[in-house]
């Protein structure tokens, strides 16, 4: 006989556990993650920025959306704060400072907190970097670090409470639908709802073409991020968030490391079932960073 629930929730990374949370105040949630343990894949790797005023504008409007929930959590949501402040700098190069402006002026329409400041003042603001390739700077203090694994924690424990079924190591062997229930198989069980949410992340395609939906595209990726020690003498902890503008390179203070991630570290990874991101330690102290 197949378990039956309102939601089934394929996937335990942030989107499943948070779609966990929500939905178990509306009826049963089955959550089925393939792997040990929930967020085993990018949502523990993520640098975990909670930045307004980065990337498309409707990111930076759904994270506006969510800062209250961040800053205030629900009670009994977590023991440790979820948000810490970090504060973000975006670096413009010469040809993109008029669109640097231009989403300055749309951030602070919008009751964003962010100023425009000069290469010179971001220079003493994070000393490594090299600001003769850009001609200026947008500043957000308001930008947070979460505590991803207190935020995740913090969803399937409430979850739970509400009555929803988490379930680890539940690998999918079939997807099915019949007068309008979804069923799912995995090695010895049967899950059945009306409603499935594909929340696989990377993987979501692989889940919709099994349950014989058309893809949309999706392509796991690997990604590398490097940590290192930052040069001699400076003190890399109060350094905001840092950005070039289109993204092709970010830092971020890690403890007392410098966490990077540098261009052209995403490449597509067919051989692997379930690629993960690779963090890689390099020892080595850099002088300077340039994005060049
Ligand atoms: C290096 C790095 C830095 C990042 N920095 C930031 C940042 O600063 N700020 C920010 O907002 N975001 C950041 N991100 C992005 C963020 O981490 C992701 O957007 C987020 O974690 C995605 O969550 P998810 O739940 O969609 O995916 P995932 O965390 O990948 O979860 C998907 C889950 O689905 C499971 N799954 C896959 N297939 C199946 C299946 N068939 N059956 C059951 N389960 C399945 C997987 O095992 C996995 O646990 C970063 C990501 C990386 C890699």
């Amino acid at each position: 006989m197949p378990s039956s629930f309102e939601f089934i929730v394929l996937g335990g990374g942030i989107a499943g556990a948070s779609a966990a949370y929500v939905l178990s105040r509306h009826g049963r949630v089955a959550l089925l993650e393939k792997e040990s343990q929930c967020g085993f894949h990018s949502t523990s790797r993520s640098a975990a920025v909670l930045s307004c005023a980065y990337g498309p504008r409707s990111w930076q409007i759904l994270s506006a959306a969510s800062a209250g929930f961040y800053a205030e959590p629900p009670e009994r949501f977590t023991e440790t704060s979820l948000a810490k402040p970090l504060g973000a700098l975006y670096l413009g190069s010469a040809h993109e400072e008029e669109s640097l402006r231009m989403r300055a002026a749309d951030l602070v329409e919008r009751g964003v907190a962010c100023e425009l400041i000069s290469t010179e003042t971001a220079g003493r603001m994070v000393p490594m970097v090299h600001m003769e390739n850009f001609a200026l700077a947008l500043h957000e203090p308001g930008c947070v670090d979460l505590d991803t694994n207190a935020l995740l924690n913090g969803y399937l424990r409430e979850a739970r409470r509400r009555g929803a079924k988490i379930m680890v190591k539940a690998e999918i062997g079939s997807i099915t639908r019949s007068s309008s229930i979804w069923q799912i198989a995995t090695g010895n069980e049967t899950f059945e709802a009306p409603i499935l949410i594909d929340s696989a992340g990377a993987w979501a395609d692989e889940v919709a073409a099994r349950a014989g939906l058309p893809r949309r595209g999706l392509t796991p990726l690997r990604r590398t991020a490097i940590t290192f020690a930052p040069p001699a003498g400076h003190e890399a902890r109060r350094w905001p968030m840092t950005f070039d503008l289109a993204e092709t390179w970010y830092l971020k203070p890690e403890g007392r490391q410098i966490m990077c991630h540098p261009p052209t570290s995403c490449r597509p990874n067919p051989a692997m079932r379930s690629p993960m991101p690779t963090i890689s330690r390099s020892p080595s102290t850099v002088s300077k960073a340039s994005p060049a």
